[in-house]
């Protein structure tokens, strides 16, 4: 899978502790877009699906797994099957972002069962225009947030911290909160 990075453990990307991983790949223009160095379809870097499997039911103590970007839809067959070996490990719930709609996800090949892989998606484009106070889910007005399971309630996006900044076990700093990634 073609991914920007991936951090361990957020409480700015979704309810409770949660594993990010950041899909590299882009092909909307948001005005305004908070990861633009995630849009490149050429950057990043890809990593065996065995290997993010590994990773992501090596981490103690995460209630779930945030997949963002970049545009997550991109990568459905990967995606999906990622999804699907930690669903059947374990409990952990599933958050994802995407430009796209409920509606546009459903008729891509693969689309129905990632939203069956996903607890909520956060769906649509980021409009500066619509922008949100800051910490405020979703993180613009347009955007919708739908519960696909009855894993979490709105009350889960209620209390959110608005970003957070991580050292990483390799010693980057990392700014981190509804999605939005960047490396210092
Ligand atoms: S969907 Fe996300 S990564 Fe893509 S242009 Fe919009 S804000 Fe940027």
């Amino acid at each position: 899978m073609r991914i920007h990075s991936r951090l361990n453990k957020s409480r700015a990307n979704g309810p409770g502790n949660r594993a990010v991983i950041w899909m590299q790949g882009c092909p909307f223009d948001c005005t305004g877009c908070f990861n633009p160095g995630l849009k490149d379809f050429n950057g990043g870097k890809d990593v065996p699906l065995e290997e993010l499997i590994e990773w992501a039911l090596s981490i103690k103590g995460i209630e779930g797994i945030s997949i963002s970007g970049g545009e997550p839809t991109e990568q459905l067959q990967p995606l999906n099957r990622f999804l699907t070996a930690i669903k059947e490990k374990t409990d952990m719930s599933v958050l994802l972002f995407s430009g796209r709609s409920e509606k546009e996800i459903i008729v891509l090949t693969g689309g129905k069962s990632l939203l069956n892989l996903t607890d909520v998606l956060v769906a649509g484009q980021y409009t500066i225009e619509c922008k949100n106070s800051p910490g405020m889910w979703p993180s613009s007005a347009n955007q919708e947030i739908m519960f696909l399971t009855d894993r979490y309630d709105k009350n889960d996006f209620l209390h959110l911290p608005e970003t957070e900044i991580i050292i990483t076990d390799e010693g980057e700093i990392v700014e981190s909160g509804l999605g939005i990634m960047n490396v210092f």
